[in-house]
């Protein structure tokens, strides 16, 4: 078994993305600029976007963070995101989701020039992927891409089960496991909360990519031996013997699971800063091309 470390493979291509950053802006080139969106105050929100500000000062990015009260309308949501649209020195845009219940996050979304939708959620980017084109990829679908290239793990052929059917994690991810492309050319399952025999399924699996949202989810008996099994979740579980009085674990239970697989994500430093490299590697994409709404 070997576990699929995303600091690391994080570290690596932030550096090889800080060489790039670098040499453009020595041609004179634009420093990418990533604009974020924070509404509220929910603390995992916090966190994610302090870690991709983080990162884009890490790198050599310009970022601004647009911070606003959870009571805000919508149409100034809808006003703040359109001028950020028009500043030509903003090259991507993210709004922090989940965003509170009184505006809708599809409305938002739809709002984004496309050309500066670098989570990869507008109905544009999510059409090319489904159709092949170049286009910003979901941040933490492309990150997980990014992680099987690392490792060379070859999917071809192989049965990918996705559980989960989200827009940003599940759904684009049944799109570019099964797309002919490596990685990818698998042959895809979806589970959801529907699925009636998801034991079954997932026991059929060579790659399991868990997005559910539930602490440890998936348990051994529901994994084949020699799985490759990615975790998405991110979930906070009470641990009295920590300090904080809690911990991070994954959809998968990792201890249990581990033993039996091939390659194994962990929760924490798995999936996570591999997402935030696809943000980055979509985010200097975006700075390297013009912004019309066809992009
Ligand atoms: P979501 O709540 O939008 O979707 C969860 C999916 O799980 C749904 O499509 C649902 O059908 C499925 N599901 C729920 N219960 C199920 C059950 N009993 N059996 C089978 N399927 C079931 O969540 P999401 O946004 O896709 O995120 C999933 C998890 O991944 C969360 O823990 C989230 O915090 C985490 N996440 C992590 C990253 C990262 O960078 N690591 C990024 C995004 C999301």
């Amino acid at each position: 078994m070997q576990i699929l470390d995303g600091t690391a493979v994080a570290a690596h291509i932030k550096a090889s993305l800080k060489q790039e950053v670098a040499d453009l802006k020595a041609k004179g080139g634009k420093t990418p600029h990533l604009a974020a969106i924070l509404v509220g105050n929910d603390p995992a929100s916090e966190a994610y976007v302090g870690s991709k500000v983080k990162t884009c000062e890490e790198l050599g990015f310009d970022s601004t963070l647009l911070r606003f009260d959870a009571n805000i309308t919508e149409k100034f949501l809808l006003d703040q995101v359109n001028k950020l649209n028009d500043d030509n020195k903003v090259d991507g845009i993210l709004v922090q989701l989940p965003l509170p219940k009184h505006i809708s996050p599809d409305l938002v979304i739809n709002n984004i020039n496309p050309g500066k939708d670098v989570d990869g959620f507008h109905p544009i980017s999510q059409g090319k992927m489904l159709l092949g084109q170049p286009t910003f990829l979901p941040a933490t679908p492309y990150g997980i891409l990014l992680m099987l290239e690392h490792y060379n793990i070859a999917t071809a052929g192989k049965h990918c089960v996705v559980i989960g059917r989200s827009n940003i994690v599940g759904t684009p991810m049944t799109v570019l496991m099964s797309r002919n492309a490596n990685p990818g050319n698998c042959t895809v399952t979806m589970c959801h909360s529907k699925t009636k025999n998801l034991k079954e399924m997932v026991l059929q699996a060579d790659i399991i990519v868990a997005a559910i949202g539930r602490p440890r989810f998936v348990t051994a008996d529901m994994v084949k031996e020699g799985a490759i099994v990615i975790d998405v979740g991110i979930n906070r579980v009470e641990d009295s013997t920590r300090k904080s009085g809690s911990r991070l674990v994954g959809d998968v239970d990792f201890d249990n699971v581990a033993p039996k697989s091939s390659y194994i994500t962990p929760v924490p430093k798995g999936v996570g800063p591999m997402t935030i490299c696809g943000l980055m590697k979509n985010t200097l994409l975006a700075a390297r091309q013009p912004k019309t709404i066809y992009n």
